[in-house]
Formats: structure tokens, sequence, C-alpha cells
């Protein structure tokens, strides 16, 4: 079934000049580019984006990395969308992501991990509107 869901192009992507590169895969893989733009967003909705992680003791270092540069945010669109970019996307952790995987390819470390995907269709439809509603 056809569904929606969020990816993020993470500022340590952007700056390496790896949009390009990234956005190949999802093509490549079926997935439609529906909606897509690139933010620098600041620290207080980086919090509102990841509040289900405020408390973690990484909570500080990710919003304050989520806004230290652009990103790109994009809306994919596709059979089985959600489940499909996390695949492509692999672990969260680059050390554990399959070869071939977005992670795998180009992420730095557990922190700059190059990608964000939601993790369920609830939470890309609450994503998708906190970053493309206005
Ligand atoms: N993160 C981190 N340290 C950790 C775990 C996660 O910096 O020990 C960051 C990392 O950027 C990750 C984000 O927090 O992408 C969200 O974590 P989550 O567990 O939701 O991973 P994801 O869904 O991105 O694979
Ligand atoms: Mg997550």
């Amino acid at each position: 079934m056809s569904e929606k869901t969020l990816s993020l192009i993470k500022p340590d992507a952007v700056e390496r000049n790896l949009i390009g590169k990234i956005i190949q895969i999802f093509e490549d893989n079926n997935l439609i580019i529906d909606q897509m733009k690139k933010i620098h967003v600041d620290i207080e909705f980086a919090k509102k984006f990841y509040a289900i992680h405020s408390s973690k003791p990484f909570f500080k270092d990710l919003c304050d990395y989520i806004s230290s540069g652009p990103l790109v945010a994009i809306v994919l669109k596709g059979d089985n969308a959600v489940q499909k970019n996390r695949d492509l996307m692999g672990s969260t952790n680059p050390k554990d992501a399959k070869p071939g995987t977005i992670r795998n390819l180009y992420a730095i470390s557990i922190d700059k991990n190059s990608v964000h995907g939601s993790d369920s269709v609830e939470n890309a439809i609450i994503e998708i509107d906190l970053f493309f509603k206005n």
C-alpha cells in the first residue's frame, strides 16, 4: 500500500555534498520525492522534533547537531515507504549498518549518521506535518 514517510538528509551529509547520492538511492528503490526543501532549523524546532528523545543522555547534543547547519527534508512516497526507507538507511550506528545502506556508505558516527527516517506510519504523519505544514 502506498504511504508517506519523512526523510532528513542531516547536516553532516549536506555539508559533504551528498544530497544527490542519497536521493539517487531513494529513486533507485522506487521511492518518489513527493516534497522536498532545504532548511536550517533552530534549536526550539529541534527540541520539538526530537521530543521523544528528551530523556536520553544524547538529547542536547542531538538538538545542537541537527540545528547546526542546513538539512534537506523530504517526503518520500511509495509502497511500504516507512519500512523501505528504514531498510535503505541501515542501523543507527554505522558500524552495524549493512553494506550498501546509506549509513554504511556515508555516515561518520552514531551521532553524525547522515539520515533520519520516520519509524512508523503514525510518526511519519506527525513529522511530515511538523516540517511541511506552512
Ligand atoms: N543518537 C545519538 N546517540 C545514540 C543514539 C542515537 O546521537 O546513542 C542520535 C542519532 O543521530 C540517531 C538519533 O539520535 O539517528 C535518533 O535516535 P534513534 O534511536 O531514533 O535512531 P534512528 O531512528 O535515527 O535510527
Ligand atoms: Mg528514530
